[in-house]
């Protein structure tokens, strides 16, 4: 059957690349792509050349209709993004969408995503996260957006766009406790890679101690609010303390 492959590529490293991506990649009659100079490259790199159609925010819908032609004729086709996997705060939803609402098959191959990889290595103990992606440009919005996630019990995990990383953390530290351990994971696979652990307090101190922190490409962790249950269990604690000295 017609089948829309989902394809995970690389965050830096390419041989992070899958096995089924490469064998799937090699098959396809066209792979669907952001930009067709970056994925050229990738699969250059694999000895592939294929053709390509660049699909971003703007076509999503035009590309989803000549996708589908393609499919019902029976080609094979692969949709990729620039990095990491399509889709989470990348485009493809829009395609994936409209295949499937063609009745078309959609497979995903899982590979490479920042906001995961990110997680694997914080060392933040919480089952729960919850990913934000890209805060609004705009102050005002991002003021507001941040407010609504103070109180939210999950590691929260923001994508933070090169350039910007400043003005991420002094909105970050202006909406959450200075005590919240907060986690940079900078350039992750790649040559210069860095994952540092601090509370929200220091953060500023820590990006402004090498002029290179203000570059690159960031996954931005903050720890999740305290549930009721732990800020009740510090309240009686605190209760205990006072009644204790009281005594002696
Ligand atoms: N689809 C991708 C994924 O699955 O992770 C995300 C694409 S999004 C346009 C790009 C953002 O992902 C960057 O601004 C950064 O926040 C994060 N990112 C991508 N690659 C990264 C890397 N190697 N190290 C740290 N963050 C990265």
């Amino acid at each position: 059957t017609a089948t829309l492959y989902v394809v995970a590529t690389p965050i830096g490293n390419v041989t992070d690349i899958t096995l089924r991506a490469l064998h799937l990649l090699a098959l396809a009659d066209v792979v669907a792509c952001e930009d067709t100079r970056k994925t050229g490259a990738l699969l250059a790199r694999f000895g592939m050349n294929k053709h390509m159609l660049a699909a971003h925010q703007h076509n999503e819908r035009e590309v989803a209709a000549k996708l589908i032609a393609r499919l019902v004729a029976g080609e094979r086709v692969a949709l990729v993004s620039d990095a990491g996997t399509p889709a989470v705060s990348d485009p493809g939803a829009r395609i994936v969408d409209a295949v499937r609402a063609a009745g078309l098959r959609v497979v995903p191959l899982p590979g490479p995503s920042a906001a995961v990889t990110a997680l694997s290595a914080a060392g933040l103990v919480n089952d729960r996260f919850y990913f934000v992606g890209f805060l609004p440009a705009k102050a005002k919005q991002r003021e507001a957006e941040l407010a609504e996630l103070a109180r939210v019990p999950a590691t929260l995990v923001f994508y933070e766009a090169p350039h910007r990383i400043d003005e991420c953390v002094q909105a970050l530290a202006a909406a959450f406790e200075p005590t919240r351990q907060v986690v940079f994971a900078r350039e992750l696979t790649k040559l210069f890679e860095e994952i540092h652990r601090c509370p929200l307090g220091e953060a500023m101190a820590w990006i402004k101690s090498d002029a290179n922190r203000e570059r690159g490409e960031f996954v931005v962790l903050v720890e999740g609010a305290p549930q009721a249950s732990d800020a009740a269990e510090a309240d009686a604690e605190r209760i205990l303390q006072i009644l204790l000295s009281e005594c002696s």
